[in-house]
C-alpha cells in the first residue's frame, strides 16, 4: 500500500542539503509534542521518526523516499521549550527557506493536538498556506485522549474556525496514532496530493 516502502534517505540542516528539487513531496509540520512522529510512523508502517528526539535533531529537515518520484519531509518541531532564541531562529529562517523556495512541495500536512489547537505556530502556518496557495491538511491529533462525542465537537468547532479564518479550502480530521484511527484518510490525501 501507499507509504509501505518509506525509507529515510536523508536530513537537511539547510536548503541546500535537501534532494534535487524534482517529482513530488509533502511535508509534516507541527508544534513539538503534536504526534508528528508518531503519526509519520503509523502512516508509513515504520518507525521512520524516532519518538524521543534532541533539541538538535529538531534543527533538520527528514526526507523520506516513498518512490522514485515521490518523498514525504518531516520538519522540525516549532516550539521545543529547551531551545534556545538564537536556534529558534535559525529553525526559522531554514524552514522559511524550504517553504518559499521548494517546487516539489505538493502539499503540507499540519498537525495540532486536539487538546490545543490552533497555537501561534499553526495560525503562522494557516497565514502561509493560505497566502501562497499551498494545499494544506489538517490532522488533529491524539483523538484518543478525548471522548467519541467531544472528539467530534472538537473537530466541528476547529473546522469552522479555519474555514472562517482561512478559507473552504483547508481539509481537516481526526487522528489518533495509537487507535490507527484516520489513517484512511489521511492515506487518500497523501495519495491525491502525489498522483499515487
Ligand atoms: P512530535 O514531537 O510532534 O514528533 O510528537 P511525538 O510523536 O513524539 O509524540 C509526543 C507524545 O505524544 C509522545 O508521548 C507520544 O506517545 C504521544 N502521542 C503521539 N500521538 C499520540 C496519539 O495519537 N494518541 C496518544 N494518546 N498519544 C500520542
Amino acid at each position: 500500500g501507499l507509504c509501505q516502502q518509506a525509507a529515510f534517505m536523508l536530513s537537511a540542516a539547510r536548503v541546500d542539503q535537501c534532494p534535487v528539487d524534482d517529482g513530488l513531496e509533502v511535508a509534516f509540520a507541527g508544534r513539538s509534542n503534536a504526534g508528528k512522529s508518531s503519526a509519520l510512523n503509523t502512516l508509513t508502517h515504520a518507525n521512520l521518526a524516532r519518538t524521543s528526539k534532541t533539541p538538535g535533531r529538531t534543527q533538520l529537515l527528514n526526507f523520506f523516499r516513498l518512490d522514485d518520484r515521490c518523498r514525504l519531509v518531516d520538519l522540525p518541531g516549532y516550539g521545543y521549550a529547551k531551545v534556545p532564541i538564537p536556534l529558534k531562529q535559525h529553525w526559522q529562517h531554514h524552514l522559511e527557506a524550504y517553504l518559499g523556495s521548494r517546487r516539489s512541495l505538493a502539499g503540507v500536512v499540519l498537525l495540532m493536538d486536539i487538546r490545543h489547537p490552533l497555537t501561534d505556530f499553526d495560525r503562522m502556518m494557516l497565514d502561509w498556506a493560505d497566502a501562497s496557495g499551498m494545499p494544506m491538511h489538517i490532522l488533529l491529533t491524539k483523538a484518543d485522549k478525548l471522548a467519541f462525542g467531544a472528539a467530534k465537537n472538537a473537530l466541528l468547532k476547529v473546522r469552522r474556525e479555519i474555514h472562517k479564518g482561512w478559507g473552504e479550502g483547508m481539509s481537516i480530521q481526526l487522528f489518533s496514532a495509537p487507535k490507527r484511527q484516520g489513517v484512511e484518510e489521511a492515506h487518500d490525501v497523501l495519495a491525491r496530493w502525489l498522483g499515487l
